[in-house]
């Protein structure tokens, strides 16, 4: 999401005439786009704004994203110039061209809070084309897992207009982009008037020119048996699933306020690999929620281990500020998250290449990407289960001939997260 939106704001920027400048000394104006799911946010862009003004005293920084929402004005005293929350991007430009000359209240320089009859959703901009396009269809999250600092970031759970994103969507296409990457904290609840999530992907997958849809990210909560059975009917929906589990102790997601038991989860696994030929999964694992227990663990490792993903992106619990989870009782000692940790990923490594063997000897479509970084002369895409696969080209070919064009690449070999083979 925020590298949709750094990608949207530079774009404004751009159209209102500033220019992009390598270096700090050069710059006006820099801008630092926050991320508050990273560890000690804050810190990060206290350090972010000491390094610039360092290096350029006279610079106006502008600091977006989450930490500007979640700190606001005490980011001033830290030398930030303007603090804007997600909502407010759309008067970045007019804002980066006032002065402090211009107003003494500080209140101008901050923009927070959330507008939720009227969400805003930055347009595309056709300055972008490449292989793939990201479009966000949802601000915000209403969960409030007891973990997660997003809904206090983005705000509540707002659907954008089906026309606008179908708009978004056709101005790629138009642009030769194949592959459409839907966002959102949790896609699957998309809500837009009558139109629900999987009635949107069939509306995208009836544009010309699309052929790839992906999305992410889902709640097993929401879930539905109709978006299952979307996927499995229409062949433009790539038979790849990112599916968190957090954990796989009832214990533990009940305290993490998740809303699904481990029986549920393993039921969508096996009503997703039932209907949907060669699905790949992925999945999000947090070891060492307070009070998670040898056994607890025990349970999030066998289900990860049964499962058997293609991907998982796993870390040790850390605190968020103002977070259920921060209030908690029995926060577990680091060495004990390390340790379970590393067993995870330790279990997870020997196991994925085995689960990848399904592929070798496959003659796989791959969307190009570009050349890969092992080898000028190879190049590199994805295949629809969104695995990497670094692939020999035919003859004289060289990869930049082939980007953004689908092609047939037999698998030959499996290594440790991506496939190679050779282009047929
Ligand atoms: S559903 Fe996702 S974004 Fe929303 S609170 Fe839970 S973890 Fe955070």
């Amino acid at each position: 999401m925020n590298v949709y939106d750094s990608a949207r704001i530079k774009e404004m920027m751009l159209t209102e005439d500033h220019q992009f400048v390598d270096k700090i000394e050069q710059a006006d104006i820099y801008i630092v786009n926050t991320c508050s799911v990273r560890d000690k946010p804050r810190q990060r862009v206290i350090n972010h704004i000491k390094h610039a003004k360092n290096i350029n005293p006279r610079l106006k920084v502008i600091i977006t994203g989450c930490v500007a929402q979640i700190e606001g004005d005490s980011l001033f005293s830290e030398g930030a110039d303007f603090v804007i929350g997600p909502d407010w991007y759309k008067e970045l430009p007019a804002l980066a061209n006032q002065t402090d000359k211009e107003s003494l209240n500080r209140d101008h320089f901050l923009r927070t809070g959330f507008k939720v009859d009227n969400p805003e959703f930055l347009q595309a901009n056709p300055l972008r084309t490449g292989v793939s396009a990201f479009i966000p269809i949802q601000k915000g999250c209403n969960n409030f897992c007891a973990y997660c600092v997003v809904p206090y970031g983005r705000g509540p759970e707002r659907s954008r207009p089906v026309d606008e994103i179908l708009k978004e969507i056709s101005v790629y296409a138009e642009k030769g982009v194949k592959e459409i990457f839907l966002l959102g904290q949790n896609v699957n609840s998309y809500h837009y008037k009558e139109v629900t999530f999987y009635d949107l992907l069939g509306k995208i997958a009836a544009l010309f020119g699309v052929e790839r849809i992906r999305f992410t990210t889902s709640h097993p909560k929401d879930l539905s048996e109709q978006l299952i059975s979307t996927m499995a009917s229409t062949p433009k929906l790539m038979p790849w699933f990112h599916l968190p589990l957090q954990s796989g102790s009832n214990r533990i997601l009940k305290l993490m306020h998740r809303n699904y038991n481990r029986e549920h989860y393993l039921e969508l696994v096996h009503e997703l690999r039932r209907q949907i030929e060669n699905i790949s999964l992925t999945t999000d694992v947090i070891v060492g929620f307070p009070g998670e227990s040898e056994e607890d663990f025990g349970e999030t490792y066998s289900l990860v281990e049964q499962v058997g993903y293609d991907g998982m992106i796993s870390f040790k619990f850390s605190v968020r500020q103002g977070t259920a989870a921060e209030k908690m009782e029995n926060h577990l000692p680091e060495q004990i998250k390390k340790d379970r940790l590393v067993r995870l990923q330790t279990m997870f490594e020997n196991q994925i290449s085995t689960n990848l063997e399904r592929f070798s000897g496959k003659i796989c479509k791959v969307l190009v990407e570009g050349k890969s970084r092992r080898s000028r002369d190879e190049a590199k895409g994805r295949i629809p289960q969104n695995i990497f696969v670094n692939f020999k080209l035919n003859g004289d070919l060289v990869p930049s001939e082939l980007v953004n064009q689908i092609v047939d690449v037999k698998i030959l070999e499996v290594r440790t997260h991506t496939l190679y083979g050779q282009m047929m």
